[in-house]
């Protein structure tokens, strides 16, 4: 997953990665800001309690599941039959012996089913708080301010200039790059 989320990035910064350093990290520092802006507006939009992608999925899996079969145990076990297995689901442990519902923290098929059976609109108490309109807007509440302008940066005097080593071959994948970095001792 690491290494999808880093191929991804790659693949997004391919100019991008040729310039200096510093304009690299410029970059990305506007893009993240962009990223926290747009989903922080898209997800006060919002009218479920779940995120958007997780209320798809859940309407995709009531849809799936309506024609099933339910039938009680007792107050939190319910069987369901599914036409190709058969499914106990514990309300009070939250699980399912399909186990999606703990893997994955969106409930299952058959969680969703229970919860119609139990006549209740809305099954997203069912789901981890991760999948909730609350916490994604959470995740990017955090505003990311532009840096100063370079002129009104304040240089300090006891920095030192760290040239940058020879690189006479150019690395597999890698940008031949000449510069000047600085240190500050
Ligand atoms: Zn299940």
């Amino acid at each position: 997953m690491t290494s999808n989320s880093a191929e991804s990035v790659n693949a997004l910064s391919l100019q991008e990665r040729k310039y200096p350093v510093t304009k690299l990290m410029d970059y990305f520092v506007e893009l993240q800001r962009r990223w926290f802006f747009e989903r922080r507006n898209d997800a006060d939009k919002w009218t479920h309690s779940l995120s958007k992608w997780a209320q798809s999925r859940t309407t995709r899996k009531m849809a799936k599941s309506r024609a099933w079969k339910v039938t009680g145990i007792d107050e939190y076990h319910y069987n369901i039959d599914d036409g190709g297995r058969r499914c106990v689901v514990d309300l009070s442990n939250r699980t399912c012996e399909c186990r999606k519902w703990q893997v994955s923290g969106l409930p299952c098929e058959h969680a969703i089913l229970v919860c119609r059976f139990k006549k209740q609109r809305d099954c997203s108490h069912l789901a981890m708080d991760y999948y909730t309109r609350v916490f994604v807007v959470s995740t990017y509440l955090e505003p990311i301010n532009p840096a100063s302008n370079e002129f009104e940066w304040v240089e300090p005097k006891n920095h030192v200039p760290l040239l940058p080593p020879v690189m006479e071959k150019r690395q597999a994948g890698r940008p031949l790059y000449y510069g000047c970095l600085v240190i500050f001792v």
